[in-house]
């Protein structure tokens, strides 16, 4: 594995920054410096020190945390703590991030990894990872809110100049499941969609749960604020 690779994966930053690290002579292997980010290293055989630390090699983890009401996904979270204060200390440690953003009152399947490259396919549109949310709604949903889902609405993107038309924001599926609670399912993960998307056709999210993420859904056993292993990410596709 290359070594700019391996501090991307331990979630040193973007391949930029990580090349920056090395080209500093900021990173060792075993003690020496090593200064070109495309050197080979088998990681699980080496000892890497990064500015002054160590930091041993861990194969990628990833977790699936049922996310309580509460805590913000931010890693430097303004009015409420980080769900990153929900995983123990080694988790931490790992450098684990939130494989896109739930708000701090929704609820639900949040994924956690260190793996840079698997957060990038699992939010970009282009891999079709869907997502599954249960959306409490004020008023009555009517037909016709749930088909102007389905046929995709024109979200405002507030620091947008104003000639920017959006793509329109469309629910793969909608559905209601009773009089105020609408079953949807995303591909994208813009900022706030369900809650904006719903607001476009005429309604109001009360509440907000995401009890699927592809095809993970969360374990009947786990409490709010709990969290398991997810042994292969090809789990969430199958
Ligand atoms: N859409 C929202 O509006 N909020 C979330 O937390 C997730 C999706």
């Amino acid at each position: 594995m290359r070594l700019s690779q391996i501090l991307y994966s331990q979630g040193f930053g973007t391949r930029r920054l990580c090349n920056g690290l090395i080209y500093n002579d900021e990173v060792k292997v075993n003690g020496e410096v090593v200064d070109d980010p495309d050197a080979e290293f088998d990681p699980k055989g080496f000892v890497f020190e990064v500015s002054g630390k160590t930091w041993p090699f861990y194969e990628k983890a990833l977790i699936l945390l049922n996310k309580p009401s509460g805590y913000e996904c931010s890693q430097k979270p303004k009015h409420h703590p980080s769900v990153m204060s929900l995983l123990p200390g080694p988790l931490r440690e790992r450098n684990v991030q939130p494989v896109g953003r739930l708000d701090e009152d929704t609820t639900g399947l949040l994924l956690l990894t260190d793996d840079g490259s698997l957060i990038h396919k699992l939010t970009s549109p282009k891999h079709h990872v869907p997502k599954v949310y249960e959306a409490r709604c004020k008023h009555p949903l009517t037909d016709e809110q749930v088909q102007r889902l389905l046929d995709g609405v024109e979200l405002r993107e507030p620091d947008a100049p104003a000639h920017y038309k959006p793509e329109p924001a469309r629910a793969e599926g909608a559905e209601r499941v009773d009089e105020h609670l609408l079953r949807l399912t995303l591909i994208e993960g813009k900022y706030h969609q369900v809650k904006r998307m719903v607001a476009a056709v005429g309604n109001r999210v009360e509440a907000l749960h995401r009890p699927q993420f592809g095809a993970l859904t969360i374990p009947a056993d786990l409490p709010p604020g709990g969290w398991i292993w997810i042994a292969d990410p090809a789990q969430i596709s199958h």
